[in-house]
């Protein structure tokens, strides 16, 4: 039976609440525990699948088909351990479950509210595949005193009180602001955020506090003191350079030592912290950089391209290099030339999208990256640019274009090379969908299989000819074209088992040119940096030789 960690957090948002789960998830691993990872958000969405990249950060993709939120990414990068649909749900989830379960009558009789209907349905959430792991950690998405929040603080409070003694812990986050003027952290709104916890009968067990700098014993004493937590259970959390120095920075900081301690294990397993050692010494010591581009849509968050920086700073650990992202608004391109800006860049990367706003830069940029010989990597929508790019300017296809953007258009009009797929298949099963079905889950979704081709470029980065990554789109190159592109040299290299979806193009005669249809960002991690991205790097390095 699994031992329940329930992290949240207070004062402020954005204090990586999700970054400090994933990283104690690494160390209770470290320790020899097994563990599994949860976000629980209070927001009314069923899914963010349907939320903006520009408010919500990126969408992350579980191989069961799951669009969920982004910390699910820190949780895989950190552990190794792949999400799954089960491992995320918001407010909306859950209220659609009750009510759905009101309509069929499973409650009959009853009056259905919040306590005890949703919190039920959370507790139910909470416990799935509990025999499964040693640790669950479960994160609740806000901040304390946040009205949707309180279903699922009154959750986790009857859960942890419907358990055993000793089964659940509850870890708080919050900030430690620094006053200038007068050269003092201050734990004031540390001490009020726990009151406003312990006012919803949740009394945190450890105090993780985002800080600038150290904090000084006088503070953590008066943090004891007042928020009812031992000297030891105060755990600072430094600024750090780099997010994957959260692991060792929170074990030198005694984190683990405390969750272990509050749950009385005794004596605590030894860790083994080489994998995290070696990950921090790619990233200090490297030799030299590279300049990587993003030609994207939503470039003013990074956020939302999280898994795609991420995988991008793996590619640089694998290479030893450092990888300098330049942000580009694909936009520009549609008014200014390409050169300038993309020319000195040792590589081309145009990430996934929606909608058209951008797409004619993103074919430009592509169309630079082929020309000049640059590295190109292009995800999902930047592998179906990569194709119209080359089916008007190879090809001869001039009205080449996607359906996604032709709406309304008069179909004589243009050539649909990428178009909106209805039917595929998944496993043994085939799946249909209309052009007109709800909006919320009802892409291509989740883990599929693509059979490389022998000798390919992609085949040799990845070192093998069957792979599965994980999808998320609704529209598809269209396999027809193959022939005529590959003539001008287009190479079809990956393809679904059976031979229908085009998975991955690649350029002839280029050092670096791939285009794949799937995510393989998602399936990065520090310590086990994707061979995509790794090789991508590697290509980018040896274009930083040449320039
Ligand atoms: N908009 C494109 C599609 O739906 C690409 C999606 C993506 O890049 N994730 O097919």
């Amino acid at each position: 039976m699994a031992r329940f960690i329930f992290i949240t957090g207070g004062v402020v948002s954005s204090l990586g609440k999700g970054l400090a789960s994933a990283a104690l998830g690494s160390l209770l691993q470290a320790r020899g525990y097994t563990v599994r990872l949860r976000k629980l958000d209070p927001y009314l969405n069923v899914d963010p699948g349907t939320m903006s990249p520009f408010e919500h950060g990126e969408v992350f993709v579980t191989d069961d088909g799951a669009e969920t939120d982004l910390d699910l990414g820190h949780y895989e990068r950190f552990t190794g351990v792949a999400a799954r649909s089960t491992d995320s749900i918001s407010s909306g989830r859950v209220y659609s479950n009750v009510l759905e379960k009101e309509r069929r009558g499973d409650y009959l009789g009853k009056t259905i509210q919040v306590i005890p209907h949703v919190t039920n349905e959370i507790k139910d959430f909470i416990r799935i595949g509990e025999d499964e792991v040693d640790f669950m950690l479960c994160e609740i998405g806000g901040t304390v005193g946040d009205i949707e929040g309180l279903p699922f603080f009154e959750a986790i409070r009857q859960f942890a009180q419907e358990k055993p003694r000793g089964q659940c812990l509850f870890m708080h986050l919050t900030l430690l602001p620094y006053i200038k003027a007068s050269g003092e952290l201050k734990t004031k709104p540390t001490q009020h955020s726990v009151k406003e916890l312990r006012s919803i009968g949740l009394a945190p067990d450890i105090l993780v506090c985002r800080s600038e700098g150290p904090i000084p014993l006088k503070e953590r004493e008066k943090l004891a003191l007042f928020c009812n937590v031992r000297a030891e259970s105060v755990i600072a959390a430094q600024d750090l350079k780099s997010i994957y120095e959260a692991p060792l920075a929170y074990h030198r900081e005694g984190m683990d030592q405390a969750v272990l301690d509050a749950f009385g294990i005794a004596p605590a397993p030894k860790p083994n912290l080489a994998r995290w050692e070696d990950v921090v010494d790619r990233i200090h010591n490297t030799d030299g950089e590279v300049r990587v581009a993003i030609v994207g849509k939503y470039t003013q968050l990074e956020d939302a391209y999280k898994s795609i920086a991420e995988a991008l700073t793996h590619g640089g650990m694998a290479n030893r290099v450092k990888v300098k992202i330049e942000w580009i608004d694909a936009e520009v391109f549609e008014t200014e030339d390409a050169a300038p800006r993309l020319e000195r860049l040792n590589a081309i990367l145009v990430p996934g999208g929606f909608g058209e706003r951008g797409t004619e830069g993103k074919i430009k940029a592509a169309q630079f990256a082929r020309e000049k010989k640059i590295p190109y990597l292009g995800i999902c929508l930047g592998m179906q640019m990569a194709v119209i790019e080359a089916a008007r300017n190879m090809a001869n296809m001039g009205d080449a274009a996607s359906e996604e953007f032709s709406e309304g258009v008069d179909p004589r009009d243009f050539t649909p090379v990428v178009y909106h797929l209805k039917e595929w298949v998944q496993g043994n099963a085939k799946v249909t969908r209309a052009k007109d079905d709800d909006k919320g889950g009802t892409m291509r979704l989740g883990a599929y299989d693509a059979v490389l081709t022998k000798g390919s470029r992609v085949a040799e980065a990845y070192g093998d000819t069957n792979i599965e990554e994980r999808h998320r789109h609704r529209y598809e190159v269209d396999i027809k074209f193959r022939e005529q592109l590959e003539a001008q040299g287009l190479i079809f290299s990956g393809l679904s088992p059976d031979g229908r979806l085009p998975e991955i193009v690649e350029v002839k005669d280029h050092p670096w040119y791939i285009g794949v249809q799937f995510h393989p960002e998602l399936k990065s991690k520090p310590f086990a940096p994707h061979p995509l991205f790794a090789d991508f790097v590697r290509a980018a390095k040896e274009q930083s030789r040449l320039v």
